[in-house]
């Protein structure tokens, strides 16, 4: 539990269910569930679901949450989403316990329960076409018009849902409807389908089933079930609370319990998109690598990203849940990140565009162990022992021939300090004979100064290094963002959400001299690099002695910012 998740969070649901467990509605029970359809991976949007939904069973004496897959739409869905999602909310934080549940483990009692709305005169078997029943539902704004075959009667009803069930028709000969309302003001009330036929096989249920519930019918009563107390859901579902009510007052001797369903407003991050359907069309043409691409806003990309658990946690307390529809800002998630590292992430050093520097003073085989806390603050975190040899890289931007006014790192005949070390002087530049480029820097260390102020002068500027002599090689890759407008997925930003896309959002550095402690760096465990952000091993690419980092988020900067001064 991070320092922030001590203080409770407070929200107009939570005070809901306070005033449902004061008036011991429920007996004073809380049950609520995290209800994903296994159609793609998770995405922070999500993360802010499971964090209300978990948060809250953790929150109430006697409350529990469920992990419920909503496997109502069998075409779209893999079992290797099912994996992925439980990995992602077990990596959060959150555990189900005992309470794994599949809606299609209650495909017969549906079933059945459809059966009584039939024989209550509540439902009925409609054969027309998709076509014609959508020119028969109405618009917002005119009333639709009655199937001719509502009024068939139960018996034919039941007869017809019966040989649907036993495959005696081919996809879309017929669907089964509530009979509600064609007249209502609201569209979901227009006599929903409630069944179709659909000649696919299941991922749990097999070939069992060639008629399916749509997710409406089958949402409530999932709920009602497993005893759902407080059904939270997003926003666009407020629409469909009348006919989540409507079901289960219909089958209230069947299935007494009736959960209340609140809504709250989806989470919507800027320069990114977060709808599955777009996330899956980004994963199938390729414009990333995958699911877990580390610019994705997917629980597994931020994940190899580097974020942490607790820095998502942190960010969906922050917030909140509201019913205001909101944009929310990437630096608000980033701030997240860099609030938990700060605290936690080990220091060390690596140069990402290298410069040589040769200490002149310092015999060739000089070889010098340093010791450096690991961390300014926290001496928890341990000391290390860096090299300090004749050659050395600098960060080729820390050098300047002609330093703007206020330059304060290394010019020629400047001091500099090197992070943890000595001051040294430039005394000359080697260019290469050729193009004139600088390719190395001679200097002079004063041996007085090992983490001691030098005599009579001052030193500003302190620069990272790391030995020439003494390194590993790393690849690093840079993320930006993966859109250039905030809002890509939305027609107001103009063409498709793929026209949006940042052509530069991964830079990819080859051969960055890294400090040798880095070598071996384990999945997961982030590190800032001295002056240029959080870093952490890619969960995928990195291999021991050949480690690949992901810039987690920069220090302080914007991306923006940073990217100008790389
Ligand atoms: P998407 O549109 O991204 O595919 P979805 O709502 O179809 O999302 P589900 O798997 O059905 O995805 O969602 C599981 C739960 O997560 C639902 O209760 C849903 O309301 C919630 N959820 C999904 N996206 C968000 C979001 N952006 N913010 C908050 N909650 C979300
Ligand atoms: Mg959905």
């Amino acid at each position: 539990m991070s320092l922030h998740e001590e203080k409770k969070p407070t929200d107009f649901i939570r005070t809901i269910i306070e005033q449902d467990i004061a008036r011991n509605l429920n007996n004073g029970q809380v049950v609520t569930r995290f209800p994903p359809e296994p159609n793609g991976t998770l995405h922070i949007g999500h993360a802010k679901s499971i964090c209300l939904n978990f948060g809250i069973a953790r929150q109430y004496p006697n409350s529990r949450c469920h992990l419920r897959f909503d496997d109502t739409n069998p075409e779209k869905e893999e079992i290797a989403y099912i994996e992925a999602i439980k990995e992602d909310v077990r990596w959060l934080g959150f555990d189900w316990g005992d309470h794994l549940y599949f809606a299609s483990d209650y495909f017969e009692r549906l079933y059945q329960l459809a059966e009584v709305l039939i024989q209550k005169g509540k439902a009925y078997v409609c054969s027309l076409s998709a076509d014609e029943m959508r020119s028969y539902r109405g618009t917002l704004t005119e009333p639709g018009r009655e199937s001719p075959y509502r009024n068939r009667t139960v018996e034919e009803n039941l007869t017809l849902f019966r040989a649907m069930r036993a495959g005696d028709y081919p996809d879309g000969a017929h669907t089964l409807r509530a009979k509600i309302d064609m007249a209502s003001p609201n569209i979901n009330m227009r006599d929903p389908t409630l069944y179709r036929i659909r000649r696919v096989a299941h991922h749990q249920t097999k070939d069992r089933w060639c008629i399916y519930p749509t997710y409406d019918y089958t949402h409530c009563i999932s709920d009602a079930i497993e005893q759902i107390t407080h059904s939270l859901c997003t926003l666009e579902f407020e629409d469909h609370r009348p006919l989540y009510d409507w079901i289960l007052d219909e089958l209230h001797e069947e299935l007494p319990c009736h959960p209340q369903q609140i809504e709250f407003s989806r989470l919507e991050l800027e320069f990114t998109v977060m709808s599955k359907r777009i996330l899956t069309q980004l994963v199938t043409g390729h414009h990333v690598s995958g699911w877990d691409d580390p610019r994705l806003p997917t629980i597994a990309g931020l994940r190899r990203r580097g974020f942490t658990p607790a820095s998502i946690r942190n960010f969906c307390r922050l917030i909140g849940i509201t019913k205001a529809p909101n944009y929310v800002e990437m630096a608000l998630l980033e701030n997240c990140l860099r609030e938990d590292l700060e605290i936690n992430a080990p220091r060390a050093m690596a140069v990402l565009d290298p410069l040589r520097v040769v200490l002149e003073n310092l015999p060739d085989n000089h070889l010098e162990d340093i010791t450096v806390a690991n961390h300014p603050q926290n001496p928890n975190l341990g000391s290390r022992i860096i090299p300090l040899t004749r050659e050395i890289f600098i960060e080729r931007d820390d050098f300047d021939e002609n330093p703007p006014k206020g330059f304060k790192r290394l010019i020629p005949g400047g001091e500099v300090r090197l992070r943890n070390a000595y001051v040294i002087r430039c005394r000359a530049i080697i260019r290469d004979p050729q193009t004139q480029v600088i390719t190395t820097l001679m200097c002079e260390v004063d041996k007085d100064t090992l983490n001691k102020a030098p005599e009579g002068r001052k030193v500003k500027g302190v620069i990272h290094w790391v030995s020439a002599q003494r390194h590993y090689k790393a690849q690093v890759r840079l993320y930006d963002r993966l859109f250039t407008v905030p809002q890509p997925a939305d027609p107001k930003s103009g063409g498709s959400f793929l026209d949006h896309l940042n052509p530069d959002s991964l830079k990819i550095l080859e051969n960055c001299p890294v400090e040798e402690s880095l070598a071996h760096c384990q999945p997961g465990q982030a590190v800032q690099f001295e002056r240029l952000g959080y870093f952490s091993p890619d969960i995928r690419d990195s291999k021991p002695n050949q480690p690949v980092f992901n810039r987690s988020v920069s220090l302080r900067d914007s991306w923006a910012k940073v990217e100008n001064k790389r």
